[in-house]
C-alpha cells in the first residue's frame, strides 16, 4: 500500500518506518506539527525527522509552521493534564491535516507514528484518526506501533542513529 505517514519526530519515526517496510509498504513522510514549541525546537524535530526519511530512503514533506493558528485550535483548554482534551484536539489537528494532505496526493491510506510513544493513549489517538479519515473520505489505518516492543525499539533505533532526543511532548503546556 502507499502510505502517507505523519511523523512526530525522528526517534518516533524509525521502528514505525521499519515496521511498515518490513511489511512491503510505501511510505511518503508528513511532518505539519505546529504544535511544537518554540520555533526552534519544531526545527530541530523536523531536521532529525528529516534525516530519518533519508537513513529509510522515503520522501519527506513538511508544512510551514503555525502555531498561532495552532493555538487557536485549543483554546480553552490550556490548562488540560496531559493525555487530556487539549491532546485529543492536538492529535485531530495534526491528522487532519494529514489526510487532507493525503487527499491531495491521491494517497488512500495515512496512519501516525504517534501510537509509539508510551505517553500516549493509542486508542484515542486512533478513535480521532478513524473519525477524520471518515470524514475526509481518506483510509487510517488503526495500528498501534506500541505493540511488540515498537517503543523500545524506536529507542534502541535513535540511539544507534544518534538522533536528538526531547523531553517533553512538544507545545508550550507540556514544559511545565
Ligand atoms: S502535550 Fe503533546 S499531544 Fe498534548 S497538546 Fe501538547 S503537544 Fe499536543
Amino acid at each position: 500500500m502507499r502510505i502517507l505517514l505523519h511523523v512526530c519526530c525522528g526517534p518516533c519515526s524509525t521502528a514505525v518506518i521499519e515496521q511498515l517496510k518490513k511489511e512491503g509498504h510505501e511510505l511518503i513522510l508528513f511532518f505539519p506539527n505546529s504544535n511544537i514549541y518554540p520555533a526552534s525546537e519544531r526545527e530541530k524535530r523536523k531536521i532529525y525527522a528529516k534525516k530519518v526519511s533519508e537513513i529509510y530512503g522515503c520522501e519527506f514533506i513538511f508544512e510551514d509552521y503555525e502555531h498561532g493558528a495552532w493555538r487557536d485550535f485549543v483554546s480553552g483548554l490550556e490548562s488540560e493534564p496531559q493525555g487530556g482534551a487539549r491532546c485529543k484536539k492536538c492529535f485531530e489537528m495534526n491528522l487532519r491535516k494529514t489526510a487532507l494532505k493525503a487527499l491531495e496526493l491521491g494517497i488512500e491510506n495515512f496512519t501516525t507514528t504517534l501510537t509509539v510513544s508510551r505517553f500516549k493513549k493509542s486508542p484515542l489517538v486512533i478513535s480521532v484518526g478513524l473519525r477524520v479519515g471518515a470524514s475526509v473520505g481518506v483510509n487510517f489505518l488503526d495500528y498501534d506501533f506500541k505493540k511488540r516492543g515498537g517503543y523500545e525499539r524506536s529507542v534502541e533505533l535513535a540511539k544507534k542513529f544518534g538522533l536528538y532526543q526531547q523531553n517533553y511532548c512538544g507545545c508550550e503546556f507540556s514544559l511545565r
